[in-house]
């Protein structure tokens, strides 16, 4: 699978966000291909990738020559040149690349790439925008992951406040639907903690719930 170690990723385009990501999956410890048309990127990138070339990805015999259906796992990051993207898209579906990730930029060129068949769409700039935006309006908040649109787990912060109560105190499942699933304490993680453990400020705790019962519980504790 794909999240095992040593998978094979093939990166197409090398911008900002292409290339950070080739560089955090071979810091996690997996081969990774980088391609891009720039033979300046590929350059820039050729040290920190398993392998670099430089080919345009919208010219199948290209793609083909490279052996691109025998990835694991293929992410399309291209984002300027939409009409590349969508080519590039459908091009390694086609090639029969078993999970294909593609970059969106905008909602119209998400929805092409899903009915080309993209295996997972994505959007760093809209999620990354959402992400601040919680974290700038509830200061507690570290981060959050959405598990669907009702539903989400976020790690918080303990407040002052809440230093020195115990779970029982604060009961957030009866107040507002929402279950402490760790806290994460300077010492190491307790998992599914007890009723009795106290919360120490500086801890942080993982939570989920409702994104309304999340939403409170963050408001009265800030
Ligand atoms: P970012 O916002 O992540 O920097 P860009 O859209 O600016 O994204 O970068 C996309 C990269 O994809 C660029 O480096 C560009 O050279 C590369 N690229 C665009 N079209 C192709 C193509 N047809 N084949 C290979 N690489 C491409």
């Amino acid at each position: 699978g794909t999240k095992g170690k040593g998978s094979q990723f093939c990166v197409i385009g090398l911008g900002r966000f292409g290339s950070s990501l080739a560089k955090e999956l071979v810091h996690l410890g997996h081969e990774v291909l980088g391609i891009d048309r720039s033979e300046e990127l590929v350059d820039d990138m050729s040290s920190l990738l398993t392998h670099t070339v430089c080919a345009d990805s919208t010219d199948e015999e290209a793609l083909r020559s490279l052996g691109i259906r025998n990835f694991d796992c293929c992410i399309v990051a291209i984002g300027g040149d939409i009409q590349a993207s969508i080519m590039t898209a459908i091009l390694v579906k086609d090639c029969g690349v078993k999970k294909v990730v593609v970059k969106a930029v905008t909602e119209l060129h998400g929805r092409v790439l899903e009915k080309l068949g993209a295996d997972r769409v994505i959007y760093p700039e809209r999620d990354m925008g959402i992400r601040v935006a919680h974290q700038l309006v509830s200061p507690n908040l570290l981060d959050y992951i959405e598990l669907s649109s009702d539903y989400s787990v976020a790690e918080l912060s303990v407040p002052q406040c809440l230093s020195g109560k115990t779970l029982a105190d604060i009961d957030p499942r009866k107040r507002y639907g929402c279950s402490i699933v760790a806290v994460n304490k300077p010492n190491g993680v307790i998992i599914a903690p007890k009723a009795e453990q106290v919360l120490e400020e500086k801890d942080i705790m993982v939570i989920i719930g409702t994104n309304d019962g999340i939403e409170s519980f963050e408001k009265d504790v800030s």
